[in-house]
């Protein structure tokens, strides 16, 4: 054998033909002297991760034995043969962080919370039921009864994963490694009756937990709430978060727009002429009086505003924003002319005059008004206007493919 397919055996100290569990052995031996955290030589820990990473497993044991380190340079992406952080690997090994910025994170798990904009601006309680995995507490984890400990996996000799070969011709055999369905990647496992009763051997349980969540008012759509360390617990994983996510039902008549409302209501003319009131009820109960001042003449699409009764800001529950009205007005299709000439003794005549002179008149062609939609013309129009520059650009490539031909022969 080549020279350099001992390295890995000394630096972990154990003989050529050493068995799966002394390598385990003899690695936590020294993994626990040599970690950096404990002082030891960050360099030497990295080589002893190395060397645990080969000799741990089997298939990358044996090409080793066979053509040492550089036979394993074809055997990770990039020609890599250590892909696994040497802090991975220790954490795996014993299967908690040995920092506390090294430890898994648990995903945090987000939940949308419907609510309605009265329970915006007034804030209000839910009880929220969520169901997620807690840390057995019968076998703290560990998935096994207590004095029972955990065997070297059979399927994957502690790997973790499974070399499957898959026949593609004749002579074309392809390798695929996949995660050991017998162990769940985890390279051990326990023997049925050593199992812990409460979890199974799965190290969690289900729990059910309701979780009163307080939308304070003035929240918004899209505002998170966040109950920390409430999601899946596993062994090893600082838990993450279960995140609430407020959104806001559409309201039937007002509209928010950041801390202020809009509400929408309709007129008559005459009540833009001549004035109006009604009443609105608030989104917390409240009737409202909405009335316009003597002799004040609302026009269409007028906005007004009510200081003070839009949404309350969030973490300042005493001030609130605007509520705006906007006005829309109703014309009426047709007027009685007799009727007419009294609303002309009252209404002011303003810029655009009626009053024609007989001469005026005799200059003048007369026409007729008819009804349009304005929408429906201009669309008309821009089709037309698309298919004529269509046509026109045509005509461009015609113009070019008759000239040039006649300039060049001269
Ligand atoms: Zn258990
Ligand atoms: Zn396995």
């Amino acid at each position: 054998m080549t020279g350099n397919n001992d390295k890995y055996y000394k630096i972990l100290g154990v003989s050529k033909n050493a068995s799966q569990d002394d390598v385990k052995k003899a690695y936590k031996k020294a993994a626990i002297k040599t970690h950096p955290d404990k002082g030891g030589d960050p360099e030497k820990f990295k080589e002893l991760g190395q060397a645990y990473e080969v000799l741990s497993d089997p298939k990358k044991r044996e090409i080793y034995d066979q053509f040492g380190e550089e036979g394993l340079m074809n055997e990770g992406p990039g020609g890599h043969p250590h892909q696994q952080d040497p802090f991975d690997i220790f954490a795996h090994f014993f299967n908690r962080g040995p920092r506390e910025t090294r430890e898994r994170r648990g995903k945090d798990v987000a939940y949308p919370l419907k609510v309605s904009l009265e329970d915006l601006y007034n804030g209000t309680t839910r009880n929220l039921a969520v169901s997620r995995n807690r840390i057995c507490t019968k076998c703290k984890g560990k998935g096994s009864k207590a004095g029972a400990s955990s065997t070297t996996c059979g399927g994957c000799q502690g790997s973790g994963r499974k070399v499957t070969t898959r026949r593609l011709g004749p002579s074309m055999v392809q390798q695929m490694q996949e995660c050991c369905n017998e162990c769940n990647g985890a390279g051990r496992t326990l023997r049925a009756q050593d199992r812990c009763q409460q979890c199974k051997g799965e190290k969690v349980v289900a729990e059910k937990k309701s979780l009163e969540v307080n939308v304070e008012k003035g929240m918004r759509s899209g505002q998170k709430i966040t109950f920390r360390g409430e999601a899946d617990e596993a062994p090893g994983t600082i838990t993450g978060d279960i995140v609430i996510v407020v959104q806001q039902k559409e309201h039937p008549k007002f509209k928010r727009e950041g801390d202020d409302l809009i509400f929408e209501h309709t007129l008559s003319l005459k009540e833009a002429l001549c004035g109006f009131q009604f009443k609105l009820k608030h989104l917390d109960g409240r009737q409202l009086l909405i009335k316009s001042e003597p002799g004040q003449v609302v026009k269409p699409d007028q906005h007004k505003a009510i200081n003070d009764e839009g949404m309350p800001i969030y973490s300042n529950g005493f001030t609130k924003g605007k509520l705006y009205v906007h006005f829309i007005v109703e014309f009426p299709n047709s007027l009685n002319p007799e009727l007419c000439k009294g609303l002309e003794a009252v209404l002011p005549s303003g810029s655009g005059s009626s009053q024609l002179s007989d001469k005026e008149l005799d200059d003048c062609e007369e026409t007729t008004l008819h009804d349009v939609n304005m929408e429906d013309e201009m669309r008309r129009k821009k089709a037309k206007k698309s298919q004529q520059a269509y046509e026109e650009e045509d005509k461009e490539h015609e113009h070019v493919h008759g000239g040039v031909p006649q300039c060049a022969q001269q």
